[in-house]
């Protein structure tokens, strides 16, 4: 999974409206193809699995950084693994290899941010203790400078009869937004799907909004409680390069941070008024924006160079409806080597062998299953992905850029982190609740034994973080294949244990490595799943929808109109 990185924009547009309504459980999308060939199955294995992640986790894979050597020998490893397994390249002509442009900028002066009172002195404040910022543009200097507006959650969602903009023009204005999205109440118990976050609660959600608007530039209010992580993870990179895709995002925003909790509280006082009374305001309908008596300015110069990432793409083609797609996803980089730990003497190379060496081991397995039998009726995609850790552009290129409409892609099963904590007798699908994919799931885990938990973290909004919201955002019904929480044969609290201690030695750190006390039971199970899920739907004419709640409906409706579908 990615790291909590503020600074990426996907540039698939979001359609704003979204209603509420995830009471209502989705029909169950039945599949009449026959039970998932043994022999297939059979394919999946566990010491296959163990070598795959051995291999892209090796130090000589070097963390698998995207634009490294690590992700040429990665790209080269994935190909040959997967003409092995018999797939073909899915690009257009043929190639396994699609080049994603990136932009990386560098901080060469990170600037003083100021805030000036429009009765009082000017307050300058620190890069990374007291705000980290960043840019959309294409530049060596970008800059705010003007009245700071207060847009309460920055969401604007007729879903919901919600507008924190109403008709204010923000053209050219620097926004000053909360995080997260309004809590439930007691009249509207599933306000913004209650304790679920939704997607207008994500940061990404905010400055896509705001360039929506035109906006100069947006300020994000960090508080604990509200982001669910504390203000280092996010500063702590803020300093280094900041990667996105080549192509800026329209409209783009010159300069987009977060200020941390206690200088939003600066700014509420100099505004007259709490960050308390802010939050209260910010949680009505009735919200007003305003101008604050306050600007801001803040130059920031930047080095910046062009480089490429590379996702991988195989394919299987289907017999009878090739120009329908089942995808399976990915993400092959992670974060490759951290020179000042090698320099002080350290390990600094980030193996990532659960995240996400182990993923992409799952999908070589997955094409050694599908080549093991009957080609099915739909085209199965098997695509690993380039830099996902910072912040799903390898994803976001490929939906943007995917070889037949999306419209055309039947469903995504993304997966990032396979477990390697032994067999459950259940599985977790982030997202599947969200679409008839839901009944699929549950009719593949039933043939492995298992039953489907749902998302057990939905304040968590994983459905967020990972590849599968790139093609969720481009319409296509999509889920985020996850570790399940009863393992058998361990106390009912060792999900939540594992998960702790992953979180608190391995997320991210050089510490994860291939480990010989490692159990490749679990993996196992999710990879059979995934082939069971994938396959039904390769080898049926269903067509999973979208709860019609979904943001992702409206997108996937619009899509199949325009495919004259
Ligand atoms: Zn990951």
């Amino acid at each position: 999974m990615p790291r909590y990185l503020p600074l990426f924009a996907l540039l698939v547009l979001l359609p704003l409206a979204s209603c509420d309504d995830t009471t209502s459980p989705p029909a169950d999308a039945s599949v009449e193809a026959g039970p998932a060939p043994d022999q297939a199955l059979a394919q999946i294995d566990s010491v296959m699995l163990r070598e795959h992640i051995a291999v892209l986790a090796a130090d000589e894979f070097e963390g698998r950084g995207t634009g490294t050597p690590g992700e040429e020998k990665t790209i080269a490893y994935i190909r040959e693994q997967m003409e092995a397994a018999g797939l073909v390249g899915a690009m257009p002509d043929g190639s396994f290899f699609q080049p994603v442009p990136l932009l990386g900028s560098t901080p060469t002066d990170v600037g003083t941010l100021t805030f000036t009172p429009a009765d009082g002195d000017p307050v300058a404040l620190d890069f990374v203790d007291d705000y980290i910022a960043s840019t959309d543009l294409d530049a060596t200097e970008a800059s705010i400078n003007g009245p700071l507006v207060f847009v309460g959650y920055g969401i604007s969602n007729p879903g919901y009869d919600w507008d924190d903009y109403k008709d204010m023009d923000v053209t050219g204005k620097v926004l000053v937004s909360f995080v997260n999205d309004p809590p439930a109440t007691e009249d509207e118990p599933n306000l913004f799907q209650a304790d679920t976050l939704t997607y207008n609660g994500r940061w990404t959600y905010k400055y896509e909004e705001a360039r929506r608007r035109g906006a100069a530039g947006m300020l994000l209010i960090h508080t604990g409680p509200m982001a669910g992580y504390p203000f280092t993870v996010l500063s702590a990179g803020a300093r280094g390069e900041q990667i996105q895709l080549a192509t800026p995002p329209e409209n783009p925003l010159q300069l987009k941070g977060w200020i941390p909790q206690p200088v939003a509280e600066q700014l509420a006082e100099m505004s007259g008024t709490t960050l308390a009374a802010w939050m209260a305001e910010a949680t009505t309908r009735d919200f007003q924006p305003r101008e604050l008596p306050v600007t801001a300015d803040l130059t920031m110069t930047f080095e910046t160079r062009t480089f490429e990432g590379t996702n991988v793409l195989g394919k299987i083609e289907g017999t009878s409806h090739p120009d329908e797609v089942v995808l399976y996803t990915a993400h092959h980089d992670h974060l490759g080597i951290d020179r000042e730990r090698e320099a002080a003497g350290e390990d600094g190379i980030y193996n990532g062998a659960v995240d996400n060496a182990s993923g992409v081991g799952m999908m070589l397995e997955l094409a050694e299953a599908f080549n093991a039998t009957e080609s099915p009726a739909r085209t199965v995609m098997f695509a690993t992905l380039s830099a996902e850790e910072s912040g799903l552009l390898g994803a976001g290129y490929l939906a943007e850029n995917f070889p037949v409409s999306l419209a055309n892609v039947i469903a995504n099963v993304n997966v990032d982190s396979g477990n390697l904590n032994g067999p459950t007798d259940d599985i977790v699908g982030i997202g599947a609740e969200r679409s008839e994919m839901l009944g699929l799931l549950r009719t593949a885990a039933a043939g492995e034994g298992m039953t489907v938990t749902p998302d057990n973290q939905p304040n968590q909004g994983l459905f967020f973080r990972s590849d599968q919201l790139a093609f969720a955002r481009g319409g296509v019904p999509a889920l985020f294949l996850n570790t399940g929480t009863q393992f058998r044969g361990q106390p009912a609290d060792y999900a939540a244990q594992i998960k702790a201690a992953y979180r608190a030695t391995s997320y991210h750190q050089p510490s994860d490595e291939l480990r010989d006390d490692m159990l490749f039971g679990g993996i196992v199970q999710q990879t059979r799943v995934a082939f069971r899920l994938g396959h039904a739907i390769a080898n049926s004419t269903v067509r999973p929808a979208w709860n019609p709640s979904e943001a992702f409906a409206e997108t996937r409706r619009l899509s199949e109109q325009e495919t004259g579908m």
